[in-house]
Parts: structure tokens; sequence; C-alpha cells
């Protein structure tokens, strides 16, 4: 018996629920597709893919194992596969976005056509979204209840390594570098690629050196920008590199072993879960407004607009706003708080349409997630579910007072704005495009639209569509 395991964003041996499964019955064909679900994702997204998959291929081959790299249409390619390898059975994780959904569907439908096993295992969420309801058995829309609902439940154990049996013949693969993922992030991708490690391992460690070193302070310290509280681990989460249950596991160790900030890291592993819950309940999460009242909202949604493109290059003149936007663009991260507070700055005060920032952080994540960061987007500009308020407008001068009071986090990103010289700055330098380079010369020292100004117009904008 032979079985293509399909991998997408779970690119890791060990607990993986469909390949272990496939691994009981005999050889194991693993296999990533360049398909439209790749080809989509957004430059930094793509090139992170990238490492990842190498990392994997290294892993595989020390098992005498490959991954099979294959472009084109998904189920074209699975058929084909099938035919030139005899594999009788197709095995992967499922996944919960509406075009991985109606993908899997009709490749499930085909296979069982021609007679060849498919099957979908959970492998990427704790609570697959059709698992949780609330009493009057419909989905959850706020964070809480959600999360009371879950945290007593039962989980299954993590599963080790599978020893895996190759195949009598490898069907033919393409070369890794012959995709390109890195191409879409034209200078950036060398300065980006530093800033991650890439591989099961490398997670793994990171993981675990999170629970030695840090998840004890994790509650009080994780909103402070300037330091290195938090996991870290959510770029591995993204392309699965690490399962949400490993770090499930990790922190109910943790728990257990009396650690102060276990049960908060648990919370937010939970939050990434209920952020799937919505998106798969309501697909639309990243395109419409949640509150349909929000429609009526006179957002700037234009990608040539100044304010927009001052914001994206970190130039608004706000010190906080401009740090969290070069941190992101040099490291394809950025702090949850600094990302809240740019997410407000751009929907209230310079009153774009959240979707203009969604899709720019889509392009410049690596730990992009489609509904870790809709939902965020949402949350920030008030028209989500369990969103903030809109009329809580984050003061990013405030902010900074309280989690950078030293002025560490700014100082770092915006050396050059203080006359000083900084490695992380040199390297936002060293990773914009050429086409900013002329802009980039004049420094912007006073705020674009000021605090208070812009505060009080989206009041006034919000206070018309309330009244409407
Ligand atoms: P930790 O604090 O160590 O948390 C552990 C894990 O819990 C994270 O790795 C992540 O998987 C999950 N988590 C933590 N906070 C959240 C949250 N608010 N929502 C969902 N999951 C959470 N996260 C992404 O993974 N991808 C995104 O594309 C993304 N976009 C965002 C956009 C906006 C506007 C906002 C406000 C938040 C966004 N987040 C996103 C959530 C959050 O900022 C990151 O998950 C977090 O900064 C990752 O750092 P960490 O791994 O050290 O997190």
């Amino acid at each position: 018996k032979q079985t293509i395991v399909l991998f997408r964003r779970d690119l890791r041996l060990s607990d993986h629920p469909a390949l272990t499964a496939a691994a009981d019955r005999g050889a194991v064909i693993p296999v990533v597709l360049l398909d439209d679900a790749v080809t989509s994702l957004g430059g930094a997204a793509k090139m992170r893919l990238g490492l990842s998959l190498a990392c994997f291929s290294a892993d595989l081959e020390k098992r005498g194992m490959r991954v099979i790299l294959r472009r084109g249409e998904a189920a074209s390619l699975v058929h084909e596969l099938i035919r030139e390898s005899g594999a009788d059975a197709v095995y992967w994780s499922r996944r919960y976005d509406p075009d991985g959904v109606a993908t899997d569907t009709a490749l499930k439908a085909g296979l069982s056509e021609i007679g060849v096993e498919a099957r979908s295992y959970a492998g990427t969420l704790l609570f697959e979204p059709w698992t949780v309801e609330t009493g009057a058995g419909g989905p959850f829309r706020v964070y809480s209840p959600f999360w009371k609902a879950v945290r007593g439940r039962v989980l299954p154990n993590v599963l080790p390594i599978p020893k895996l049996i190759a195949p009598d013949a490898w069907p033919a693969s393409d070369a890794l570098d012959d995709w390109h993922l890195s191409r879409d992030m034209q200078r950036g991708a060398e300065v980006v690629a530093r800033h991650v490690s890439a591989g099961e391992a490398a997670s793994v460690t990171r993981l675990d050196d999170f629970v030695v070193e840090r998840i004890d302070a994790y509650k009080d310290a994780r909103d402070f920008m300037d330091r290195d509280a938090t996991s870290g681990l959510s770029d591995a989460l993204s392309v699965g590199e690490i399962s949400p249950l490993q770090c499930w596991a990790a922190g109910q160790r943790a728990m257990e072993e009396g650690k102060r900030g276990a049960e908060h890291f648990l919370k937010e592993v939970v939050w990434r879960e209920f952020a799937w819950h919505l998106m798969w309940h309501f697909p639309t999460l990243d395109r419409e407004n949640w509150r349909a009242g929000w429609d009526r909202f006179e957002w700037i949604e234009d990608e040539a607009h100044p304010h927009y493109l001052a914001w994206c290059q970190g130039r608004t003149g706000v010190a906080l706003v401009d740090a969290a936007m070069r941190e992101l663009y040099v490291t394809g991260k950025m702090h949850n708080r600094a990302r809240m507070i740019t997410a407000s700055y751009l929907t209230k005060h310079l009153r774009s349409h959240w979707r203009l920032g969604l899709k720019w952080f889509q392009d410049c994540l690596v730990d992009w997630d489609a509904a870790s960061n809709a939902m965020g987007w949402q949350w920030v500009a008030g028209s989500g579910p369990d969103a903030a308020p809109f009329f809580r407008i984050f003061n990013p001068d405030r902010q900074a007072d309280q989690f950078d009071a030293r002025q560490i986090y700014r100082r770092r990103w915006l050396a050059d704005r203080y006359g000083a010289q900084d490695d992380h700055t040199d390297q936002f330098h060293a990773a914009t495009p050429k086409s900013w380079h002329e802009t980039m010369q004049q420094p912007v020292l006073k705020p674009i639209v000021g605090l208070k100004q812009g505060r009080d117009a989206a009041l006034a904008a919000y206070g018309d569509v309330k009244s409407q």
C-alpha cells in the first residue's frame, strides 16, 4: 500500500495525524503542490514557506525519504501522481479557509470516483470549528465564552514522528530553487530571512526555551515592545512546523509546574483557534465588515493615498507607529501591541479602510495567518465580532510611555531620526526598494495627522454613522 500525503501549512513530521495514519498503512509519498493556495500568498509568507520547505525536505532526507514538489492545479496534479506512483490513498490535514475547503471537498469527491481512498485529518487546530457550539447551538461570536467552552477539554496526546517507509520508486519532483519563493520580496528577502529560524527542530527548541525562560513572566511582560517576552512561535504555527497541540501540551505542563504565565499563554493559543472558528463560520471575515453597519462608514480605500503610503513606509511622523512599521518590514513580524497601535492609527487617525492594512500585513508578515490577520484588523477597526469599540482609539504616545518607556524599541528602529546609529535601522534601509529611496531622504518629524486632530475627526465620522 502506498499513500500520498499532501502537505500544505503543516510542514512537520511529529504530531501529524495524517502522516501517522499513512505510515501505519505502508509506504508514504510526501507531496507539496505549488498551486493557487501558494501562489496567492503574500511575498513574506511565500518566502517563509520556502525556508520551511527546505528544512522539511532535509528532515525527510535524513530518514531516507523525499518530498515531491509539483506545480499546477491541485486535482490534476494529484491524479497525475496517482497514475505515476500507483498510490491507492491520499491523506491530508484539513483546511478551514473557504478556498481550501472547496478545493479539498472537490478533490475528495474526484478521488472517490476513481476508487482511491481520500481521508482528511485534524492537524492544524485544537478545536475544529464545528466541534465548539454555544448553548443555543450556533457559533461563538465572543472570545471569553469560547475559551470557557474549550479550556477543560481533554485533548489527544502529541504524536511522535512515525517510522517512514519509502515507496519502491519516487515520482519526479521540481527543484525547490526553481519555485523562486523569495522572488516577490525583491531586495528585502535576505534581510527578513536573517530574522527567521525555520524548521521543525528550531520551532521545538523555541517552544522549550520559552517554557523554561519566559512563560513564568509572560502575562506581565508580553505587552512590552522592547522585550523578547513572548513565544515568537506564530510563524512556525502558521507554516505548521509546530502544532498547536504541542504548544497546548507544553503550556499545560508549565501550568502543572506552577508557572504563572502558563494559563495566559494557553489563552493566546486559543485566540488563534477562535479566529479560525470565526473564519470558518463567517468566510468573508477577511473581505467584508462583519458588522454590516460599518458599510456606511466613510473609510478611505485608496492604495495610492499619500497617508496610506506613509503608513506603509513608516513615515507617519508618529514615532511608535513608524518604528513598528519598520520592524514589520525588516523582521516580517511586529509585536502584538504594536500591531494594535499601528492598525488603530491607520483605521482611525487616517481613516483608511482596514482592508488596506490587512493587505499590507498579508504581504509583509512571515507569520501571516488568514484568520488571525482578519480578526485582528476587524477587532481594531471596531467592525468585527467581539471587537474593541470604535471609540477606543489607541494613543501611540501614551502607549509608548507605558510599553516602551526607555525608548529602546523606538530608538532601535528609528536611530536615524534620533541622530544615532543602529543595526536594525540600517537593515531597514538595506531592505527598502529603490522606489522608496527618494522619499526616504527627508525624515518625517511631525505627525502627518496629529493625534488629537485625527482622534476628533474619527469620532466625528463615527458619530455620523451612528446617527444614521
Ligand atoms: P505569543 O504571545 O507567544 O502567543 C502564542 C501564540 O498564540 C501565537 O504564536 C499565536 O499563534 C497565538 N496568538 C497570540 N495572540 C493572538 C491574537 N491576538 N490572535 C490570534 N492568535 C494569537 N497573528 C498571526 O499569527 N498571524 C497574523 O497574520 C496576525 N495578524 C494580526 C493582525 C493584527 C491587526 C493584530 C492586532 C494581530 C495579529 N496577529 C496575527 C495576532 C498576534 O499579533 C500574533 O499572533 C503575535 O504577535 C505573535 O507573536 P508570538 O508568537 O510571540 O505570540
